[in-house]
């Protein structure tokens, strides 16, 4: 399981990867967003984009 922090568009809590028998997605920890990672990257639905630096694909902890 990879972890990634803050990485939440919506409450910016941890989110979580995992994979089922769908296949991947992203999981928050804090408020149970869900996101499915075939709709590229967690970073390309922030509402609230805050300038930040993260690149589409990797998200790292600021
Ligand atoms: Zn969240």
């Amino acid at each position: 399981m990879m972890l990634y922090l803050k990485a939440c568009p919506r409450c910016r809590g941890d989110v979580k990867y995992e994979r089922d028998v769908y296949g991947p997605y992203l999981e928050c920890l804090q408020c149970g967003f869900l996101l499915s990672s075939k709709s590229e990257g967690i970073t390309a639905s922030s509402e609230k984009s805050t300038g930040e630096k993260a690149a589409s694909g990797t998200v790292k902890a600021a």
